[in-house]
C-alpha cells in the first residue's frame, strides 16, 4: 500500500486548477457592475456557501473512514477533524463543523436544498445540523421536525436561529442543554498579562450565564454619564470594571484575606502626597509607581485607599487617621449631596467618594463646607483630568473642562480649590 505523506498533500493547487478558479471567480459576478458591491458580496457568499456544503459532504466521508482500515495510521492523524484542520489549513471549529453538517445532511435534506436554492445560508445550515446531531445523540430514534426549523431559518439571522434551536432542544432534551451549560462553566477562565508600562491586558472566556451576570452588572455602570460624556462603549466598559472593583473594595464587599480587609494600598512620602517638586513617585501594590496627582485622589477620601507614609517621613497610616470622613459627616454629606453632584451625574451616594475641595494635605478641613461627593470617574476627572469645580451664584455646582489635551502632556494641577 502506498503511504500518503503530509508533504505530498500540502499544496493541492496545480496550474490548470488555478486558471479554472480564476475564471470561475470572474464568471460568478460577470453580469454585475463593479460598483454594485452589495450584489457582488451576496453572490460571492452564495458561492462560498455552496463550496462549504460540498466540502462538508467530503469531510463527513473522510470521518466515516476513520476507525476502519487503519486510516488513522495511514493519514497520520488521530481524527478526521485534526487531519482537515492541518491539511486544509483551517481552524478546529470549521473542521468539526463541516464534518457535522455532512453527517447530518440525511436528516435535514430540505434545509440543504433550501441552502442550495439560496434561501438560507451555510451558517443557518450549520446551526440546524448542530441541533440535529445533539438531538440524535440524546434520542437516537427522535424525528427532527425539519419544516418548522427551516421556516424559522428563512425568517431570522443565524444568531437568532441558534436561540430558537436551543429552546427547541431544551424542550426535547433538557439534560443535554444542562450538560452543555455545565461544561461551559468548567471552561471559564480569566488571564492577566502585565505590559511594560504596568497596563493590564485582560483576556478570557465566560459561559453564557456567567457572561450575562457580568454584563448585567456592568451595563448600568457603562452608560454615558454626565454632560459631555463622549467616551466610546469600550472605554465606558473599561471604566465600569474599575468602578465596580473600587466600589466593592470601598463598601467592604470583598471577603477578608488573612484577617485583612482588602484595600488599595499606597506607600508614599509626605512630599509626594503634597506634590512637592523633586518628590519620588509613590508605590502601589499590583501597580507600577504612581504619580502624586493620583496619590492625592486616593488619599482624598481615605475610605478607598489605605495610604502609608514611607520610611523617609513619619509613618502614619492614613486609613486610621482623623482625615477619614467620619460616619456622621458622611451621612450628612449623603443627604446634602443626593442631588448636588457633578452636573448630570446620577451615581447614588454609596458609589461616590468624598472629595476635599481644598485637599486636607493643604490644610482643607474634613467637614461639610469643604467636602463634596463625586463618583469615581468624576473624582478622577477633577484630580488627574484637570477639571475644576466651582459654584455658581445660585449655588449650583459647575464643572469646568481643562484647556489642554489629556494625552499631550500631564496636567499641572494643584488640587481643585
Ligand atoms: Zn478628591
Ligand atoms: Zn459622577
Amino acid at each position: 500500500m502506498s503511504v500518503v505523506t503530509a508533504s505530498a498533500r500540502s499544496n493541492p493547487v496545480d496550474a490548470p486548477l488555478a486558471r479554472y478558479i480564476d475564471q470561475l471567480l470572474e464568471d460568478v459576478v460577470a453580469d454585475l457592475p463593479y460598483d454594485d458591491v452589495t450584489a457582488r458580496l451576496e453572490r460571492r457568499q452564495y458561492v462560498i456557501d455552496r463550496l462549504k456544503l460540498d466540502f462538508s459532504k467530503d469531510a463527513a466521508r473522510l470521518a466515516a473512514q476513520f476507525g476502519i482500515d487503519e486510516t488513522e495510521r495511514r493519514l497520520d492523524a488521530p481524527t478526521a477533524g485534526e487531519w482537515i484542520r492541518h491539511h486544509c489549513k483551517t481552524s478546529r471549529s470549521v473542521a468539526y463543523d463541516s464534518i457535522n453538517v455532512g453527517e447530518q445532511l440525511s436528516r435535514i435534506p430540505k434545509c440543504a436544498q433550501a441552502m442550495e436554492g439560496g434561501e438560507i445560508g451555510f451558517a443557518h445550515l450549520s446551526v440546524i445540523a448542530r441541533t440535529s446531531s445533539a438531538l440524535a445523540k440524546a434520542m437516537p430514534e427522535s424525528v427532527f421536525n425539519e419544516d418548522e426549523v427551516l421556516q424559522r431559518a428563512r425568517e431570522s439571522s443565524a444568531g437568532r436561529l441558534w436561540h430558537y434551536c436551543l429552546r427547541l432542544r431544551h424542550a426535547l432534551d433538557p439534560e443535554g442543554v444542562a450538560h452543555d451549560q455545565r461544561v461551559a462553566v468548567e471552561e471559564r477562565r480569566l488571564q492577566f498579562t502585565v505590559w511594560e508600562d504596568g497596563s493590564l491586558l485582560i483576556s478570557g472566556q465566560l459561559d453564557p450565564i456567567g457572561g450575562a451576570a457580568l454584563r448585567t452588572a456592568l451595563e448600568p455602570l457603562a452608560q454615558p454619564m454626565g454632560q459631555g460624556d463622549e467616551r466610546c462603549l469600550e472605554r465606558r466598559q473599561g471604566d465600569a470594571v474599575v468602578e465596580l472593583s473600587l466600589h466593592s473594595l470601598d463598601a467592604g464587599l470583598v471577603p477578608q484575606h488573612a484577617s485583612q480587609r482588602p484595600h488599595l494600598q499606597v506607600t508614599t512620602s509626605l512630599e509626594t502626597l503634597q506634590g512637592l517638586p523633586g518628590s519620588p513617585a509613590a508605590d502601589m501594590e499590583f501597580s507600577t509607581p504612581i504619580s502624586s496627582t493620583t496619590v492625592q485622589r486616593l488619599a482624598c477620601d481615605a475610605n478607598i485607599a489605605r495610604v502609608v507614609f514611607g520610611p523617609m517621613s513619619v509613618v502614619v497610616d492614613v486609613g486610621r487617621a482623623a482625615r477619614v470622613v467620619s460616619g456622621a459627616t458622611r451621612r450628612a454629606l449623603n443627604a446634602r449631596d443626593q442631588h448636588y453632584q457633578w452636573p448630570g451625574c446620577e451615581r447614588t451616594a454609596s458609589w461616590t467618594a468624598a472629595h476635599h475641595l481644598v485637599h486636607w494635605v493643604q490644610g482643607g478641613a474634613t467637614d461639610l463646607s469643604n467636602l463634596i461627593l463625586l463618583c469615581h470617574r468624576h473624582h478622577w476627572m477633577v484630580h488627574e483630568g484637570g477639571w475644576k469645580l466651582a459654584r455658581s451664584d445660585d449655588h449650583r455646582l459647575l464643572a469646568i473642562p481643562p484647556v489642554y489635551d489629556y494625552y499631550a502632556r500631564a496636567p499641572d494641577t494643584a488640587p481643585a480649590a
